[in-house]
């Protein structure tokens, strides 16, 4: 890399593929087509459901809000999960038919 001028690397004279291939052509370098990106993430109220049914009852009580809620945030991309604690945990009827 210390062949290299500093303009070099960002180019537009020399592209980045080419100066990969002219640095390291003995390594056989590939380069794979680019691939477009979008935001996404998986999560869903079925996903915070299933992560909400290991708890009992009581841990279910005590993640209640004054509201008389179970929320839920994803860290990942924002949304906002507001639940019915009786259906949700281990234990919620609605969760075992019954
Ligand atoms: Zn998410």
């Amino acid at each position: 890399l210390d062949s290299v001028e500093d303009l070099e690397m960002i180019g537009p004279t020399v592209a980045p593929t080419d100066l990969l291939v002219r640095l390291f052509h003995e390594e056989q370098p590939r380069v794979y087509d680019a691939q477009p990106v979008k935001f996404g993430c998986t999560c869903s109220e079925d996903r915070v459901r299933q992560s909400l049914s290991i708890y009992s009852v009581k841990d279910i009580q005590k993640m209640t809000t004054d509201q008389g809620r179970v929320t839920a945030d994803c860290q990942f991309c924002g949304a906002h999960y507001d639940l019915d604690p009786k259906t949700v945990g281990k234990d919620a009827p609605e969760v075992n038919g019954g």
